[in-house]
């Protein structure tokens, strides 16, 4: 029997729409969500990141205020900007679109954005909160990758979850957020000795790995929940995921398609962290 195929743009849809509500409540009650959008320089795919961004706050009613900043800018009058930005009342997110240019330090105009502004979840406090388990953002895809799971009523708890890829941004928040579950979880990586076999005992396995169609049928256990991080694009234009959908979809029991599956939710989620920075 063919998998049930995880249909993350609906899901994304249903949570903008609860979203929407929200935003009018809280307008409301006279506060109008808005999210700074930094962009620097003009690489093409993070113009097309922050356009996708933006339409998704206008769409939610999100107020979306963009700073492009020409290629050459100094890491100092970035970091400004962000200082700026972080002690505007009216401001309750600071999205600075990643990668910055090589004059500038990533690391250290993330961790100029304040925490509670820090609605892409990057910074080590609320990567720390998230290890700790206390409150704080977690970051938009691993957020969104829960979130699939619970809305299709995966059960999670004593469950066996390995997820392939321990980048800061995918593989371990996503361990953390399944540990907090209650899951038993395995983060493998390019060390693994016998990869295959390690996710043929997953109940849930997510891949997050960077190389087209990595996870082949014979990695997954009959029945498991296949989540595709991956977002590879094909010398002929198309994209594909980090799983061989093919084999998989003969394997599984649900599984995600891309795209169409995590994608979406990504955006989605960062549109629920804005909402929630403004709640505070
Ligand atoms: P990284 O390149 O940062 O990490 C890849 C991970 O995969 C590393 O931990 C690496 O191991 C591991 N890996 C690489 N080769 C192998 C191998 N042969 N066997 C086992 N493990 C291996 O990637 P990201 O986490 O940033 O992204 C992963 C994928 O997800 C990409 O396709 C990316 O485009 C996509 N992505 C999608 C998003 C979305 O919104 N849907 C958002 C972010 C990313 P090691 O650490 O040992 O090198």
């Amino acid at each position: 029997m063919q998998a049930k195929i995880i249909d993350g743009k609906a899901i994304a849809r249903d949570i903008k729409e609860e979203l929407r509500v929200e935003v009018e409540r809280l307008k409301a009650n006279g506060t109008v969500p808005t999210l700074a959008v930094v962009l620097v320089g003009g690489d093409p795919a993070s113009a097309v990141y922050v356009k996708n961004k933006k339409a998704a706050c206008a769409h939610v009613g999100i107020r979306s205020l963009s700073y492009e900043l020409p290629a050459d800018t100094t890491e100092a009058s970035l970091l400004e900007l962000v200082e700026e930005l972080n002690s505007r009342q009216d401001v309750h997110g600071i999205l600075v679109q990643l990668p910055l240019p090589v004059q500038i330090d990533e690391d250290k105009v993330l961790m100029a954005i304040r925490p509670e502004k820090d609605v892409d979840g990057f910074h080590p406090m609320n990567v720390g909160n998230l290890s700790i388990g206390r409150p704080g953002f977690v970051s938009c895809t691993p957020a969104g990758i829960l979130e699939l799971l619970k809305r299709t009523g995966i059960q999670l708890k004593g469950k066996k979850c390995v997820i392939v890829g321990r980048s800061n941004i995918v593989g371990k928040p996503v361990a953390m957020l399944l540990l907090r579950e209650h899951a038993t979880v395995t983060i493998c990586h390019s060390r693994t000795e016998d990869l295959p076999g390690e996710c043929r005992q997953a109940d849930v396995l997510v891949a997050a790995v960077g190389i087209p169609n990595f996870i082949k049928g014979s990695h997954v256990k009959p029945g498991a929940v296949v989540i595709d991080v991956g977002i590879n694009r094909l010398a002929d234009g198309k994209l594909c995921g980090d799983v061989d959908y093919v084999e998989c979809l003969e394997v599984a029991g649900h599984i995600t398609p891309v795209p169409g599956g995590v994608g979406p939710m990504t955006i989605a989620m960062l549109m629920k962290n804005c909402v929630e920075a403004a709640s505070k």
